[in-house]
Formats: C-alpha cells, sequence, structure tokens
C-alpha cells in the first residue's frame, strides 16, 4: 500500500519506518527541514532503540522515504496519517493548529480518494473538524473528492516504541465508513497474525479511548505517589506494598511504582487535555485533577527532601544528577521531573553536575550554556566532589553502582533515589545514606 505519515517524530518516524517494514511504500513529511535532512543523510533525529536499523532497511529498499515536498507527499499515499504534534496551549486544551494544517494541505492538494488517518492524540471531536476542513478546501476547489477519516491512537511507549508498534497488545480504529475499516484492517493485518488485535469502533469513543488510557495510567502512578508518602509516615513500606497489591490479578503489577513523579510528552499533556475538554462541558474531573496536583508535587519531593537534610539555603553546595530523560531508553526530556529538580536546586543557590546515558545533548539544547549545570561524562564524574547524588531517572546502568566509589565521591554519603533502585538495607550496609520514596528510613 501507499501511506503517507505526516509529522517525523516520536510517533510518524516510528509508524513509518514500521509500515514500510512490512512492505508498504512509505513516504514520511515534516515540516522541520532539518530533521529530514537528517534522516535523508542517514541519520536518525531522535534516540529510540531498534529504530535506526529499521529505518536504514527500508530507506535502502526505496520503500522509505523523508520529505519535506507537500504535493509530493500528498499525492503519494491513499492512506494519510497524521502523527503531528497536539502540545498544550495556554489553557491546557490540545493545540490543533498543526492537525488541522496538515488536513487543509490534503484538501487542498488531494486528487484521488484518501483515507485521513489521526494518529495524534486529539481530544474528542477532532475528527469532525478534520472532515470540515478538508472539506473546505475541497469545496473551494469546486472539488467533489471522496475522502474517509479515521481515528488511529497510537499507543506506543518511548524507548520500546518499535516494538510496541511491531506487536501491538490491541489496535483501536475509529470510522465511520466500510471503506475506512477495511484499509485499516488490510494495513494492519500482518500486525496482528496471532489474533485479531483491531478494536473498531465510532470516532469520538476512538479519540475519547487514547485521553482514558493515559489517564487511568497517570491515576495509578500518582495513586501509589501519595499513598507513598503516607508510608513513609507511618513507617510503612510501598515496596512492600506495591507488591502485596500487584498480585491480585484486578490490580495488577503495572504502573504500580511509586517515584519522583511521571513526566514525558504524553501523561502530563493528555491529563491537561482532558479535564480541559471535560471543563468546556461543564463538567469537573476531580480525581484527573487530583493526579495532575499530586503529580505537580510529587516532582519537588527529591528537593524537599535535599532542604529537609541541607537547608533551604544551598549557596555553594553542587549536587550530583544521575538521570535527565524522563525516562530510561530515550533522550526525550519534555516535562521530565529532572527539569524541576534541577530548576528548584538552582533556585537555592545549588550548581549541579548531570549525567544522563543518552539525553546529554537534549539537556544542553534546553539549558544552553547556564553556567552552574556541569555536564559530567559519567556517572562517577557527576559524583565526583558533590555534596550528595539524587537520582530522577531509573537508567539500568544505575542500577548496581559502585557504592564504595560513590561513598569516597560524595562530600556527604547521602542518595536521595526518585526512582527505588536500591535495597535501602544493602545501600546502608556501604555506609550510605538512603533516602528513596516510599521506604523506611534508617533505623
Ligand atoms: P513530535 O513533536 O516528536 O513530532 C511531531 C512532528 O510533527 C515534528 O517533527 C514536527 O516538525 C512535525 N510537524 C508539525 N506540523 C507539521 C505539518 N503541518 N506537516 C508536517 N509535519 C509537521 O511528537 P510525537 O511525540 O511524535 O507526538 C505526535 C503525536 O502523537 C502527539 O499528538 C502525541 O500526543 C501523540 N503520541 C505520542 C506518543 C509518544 O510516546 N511520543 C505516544 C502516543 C501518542
Amino acid at each position: 500500500m501507499k501511506v503517507t505519515v505526516v509529522g517525523t517524530g516520536y510517533v510518524g518516524l516510528v509508524t513509518g519506518a514500521c509500515l514500510a517494514d512490512m512492505g508498504n511504500h512509505v513516504m514520511c513529511l515534516d515540516v522541520d527541514a532539518r530533521k529530514i535532512e537528517i534522516l535523508n543523510s542517514g541519520g536518525i533525529p531522535i534516540h529510540e532503540p531498534g529504530l535506526d536499523e529499521v529505518v536504514r532497511r527500508n530507506a535502502a529498499a526505496g520503500r522509505l522515504q523523508f520529505t519535506t515536498d507537500i504535493p509530493a507527499a500528498v499525492s503519494h499515499g491513499t492512506i494519510q496519517f497524521i502523527a503531528v504534534g497536539t502540545p498544550p496551549d495556554e489553557d491546557g486544551s490540545a493545540d490543533l493548529q498543526y492537525v488541522l494544517a496538515a488536513a487543509r494541505n490534503i484538501g487542498r492538494l488531494a486528487t484521488d480518494y484518501k483515507l485521513v488517518v489521526d494518529k495524534s492524540t486529539v481530544p474528542v471531536g477532532t475528527a469532525d473538524k478534520v472532515k470540515a476542513a478538508i472539506a473546505d478546501e475541497l469545496a473551494r476547489r469546486g472539488l467533489d473528492l471522496a475522502f474517509s477519516v479515521a481515528s488511529n491512537p497510537e499507543f506506543l511507549k518511548e524507548g520500546a516504541a518499535v516494538e510496541d508498534f511491531m506487536r501491538p497488545d490491541r489496535i483501536v480504529v475509529g470510522a465511520e465508513d466500510e471503506r475506512a475499516v477495511n484499509l485499516m484492517r488490510a494495513l494492519y493485518a500482518p500486525f496482528q497474525r496471532t489474533r485479531d488485535k483491531l478494536v473498531v469502533m465510532d470516532l469520538r469513543s476512538a479519540e475519547l479511548t487514547k485521553y482514558a488510557a493515559n489517564a487511568m495510567l497517570a491515576t495509578r502512578i500518582s495513586f501509589m505517589n501519595e499513598l507513598a508518602l503516607l508510608a513513609e509516615k507511618m513507617g510503612a513500606d510501598i515496596e512492600l506494598v506495591r507488591q502485596g497489591i500487584g498480585s491480585d490479578p484486578r490490580i495488577g503489577y503495572h504502573f504500580l511504582y511509586a517515584g519522583a513523579g511521571y513526566g514525558g510528552s504524553c501523561f502530563p499533556k493528555d491529563v491537561k487535555a482532558l479535564i480541559r475538554t471535560a471543563a468546556d462541558q461543564g463538567q469537573g474531573l476531580k480525581v484527573l485533577q487530583a493526579v495532575e496536583d499530586a503529580n505537580d508535587a510529587q516532582k519537588r519531593v527529591l528537593v524537599d527532601k535535599v532542604v529537609a537534610r541541607f537547608g533551604a539555603d544551598l549557596n555553594g553546595k553542587r549536587f550530583a544528577i544521575w538521570g535527565l530523560a524522563f525516562k530510561p531508553q530515550t533522550d526525550d526530556m519534555r516535562e521530565a521531573t529532572s527539569r524541576v529538580v534541577i530548576a528548584e536546586l538552582l533556585a537555592r543557590g545549588a550548581t549541579v553536575s548531570v549525567y544522563d546515558p543518552v539525553a546529554m545533548d537534549e539537556a544542553r539544547r534546553i539549558f544552553g550554556d547556564e553556567p552552574r549545570i556541569a555536564y559530567a561524562s559519567g556517572p562517577m564524574q557527576a559524583a565526583a566532589g558533590a555534596e550528595a547524588l539524587l537520582i530522577v531517572t531509573e537508567w539500568k546502568e544505575f542500577r548496581s553502582p559502585d557504592f564504595e566509589g560513590l561513598k569516597a565521591a560524595l562530600k556527604t554519603p547521602v542518595i536521595f533515589d526518585g526512582r527505588n533502585l536500591y535495597e535501602p538495607a544493602l545501600v546502608r550496609e556501604f555506609g550510605l545514606d538512603y533516602e528513596a520514596i516510599g521506604r523506611p528510613a534508617a533505623v
């Protein structure tokens, strides 16, 4: 099949590459000429495990092309995926300008039937706006061209995006005509050989499904984070509580880890957008509002612990930070907890030495040449001479550190662990103080 993917970010590039890998001819369009240049010269603009190989293989086979040429991209695909960003507006609602710009381009330039598939995360009712935008442009041209609009929200996780796309749990398709459903069924057939994974529904339900999924996962995290704070006060251990409830199949183990708050490009923005959508309908989402408030507070929990130990004035103190990305296996720092932690430490007069296995360039891009941030070449280099260590992202390489070396490197031998990586008793055996999230203090 001939497919166009509009937007070559985390979702669009993975979608395009994986669809090409199944034999489709895919053209990826982006308005960011720099991204397209990198891709056309054999590079990858983002860090995503396994993606470079799939991209290279399919580009070499001539099945995957990258372009900034809008007319060529509209002309190429019978199926046109929209996978552009939908960042939060001032009021928390999703900004649809990029989605609607992509839709208008299709209406402005299409000369044959198109199935326009919304893959971006968009509020309920957006498919109607996409339809109207295309119809308007066609009407302007005096053209009566058949087209369909479908909603196909994406559930991939950054850090495991290729694997998730290749082996999805389910494929949600919102559509209102058979032609669209049949095309989607054919396109996704190679990804569901073991069982039928297509869940077909109306457009609005599909749009709401994506928000419901992210809101539910964020709720589990905030719920556990609040319980962790209580556990600390009560001398209970949230890790044991997690195991105790996760073993109940009605609850399950996923997304029950207490930590220093969720970040990323999806949970914070989608929780906000759903609250906004509900408010526009005159409905308050009280649970979700609390989820967001709890998370905002949780991102500051590590600094609260630092302040409790070192005082509010951190002048002249340098802290080591391990982990900048919002989660492991990605260089994405959108809404990352590290950004709040660093800002709060700097605001109290401290300096920081930071290390992340892949997000250092992204951090330099974000913080520029801020003189109070030192970029270390490795975790131990970050720790050397620092007052204390803060762990913000649970990268595998932080899981078994040289505790003796750490004790010698840090001025005050204390680890503030925002991801509960270690067994407290083990760390303390090395003579280090250990403050984690929801775990008992040293006795
Ligand atoms: P991204 O910011 O990485 O990529 C978006 C790309 O779209 C950018 O490269 C941008 O230049 C391009 N773009 C913007 N306007 C364009 C236009 N008119 N024509 C062509 N290209 C255009 O975003 P992302 O993380 O890939 O997310 C895309 C959408 O998918 C969002 O709605 C997001 O909520 C959703 N989503 C993201 C994830 C994730 O893990 N990142 C997972 C599921 C869903």
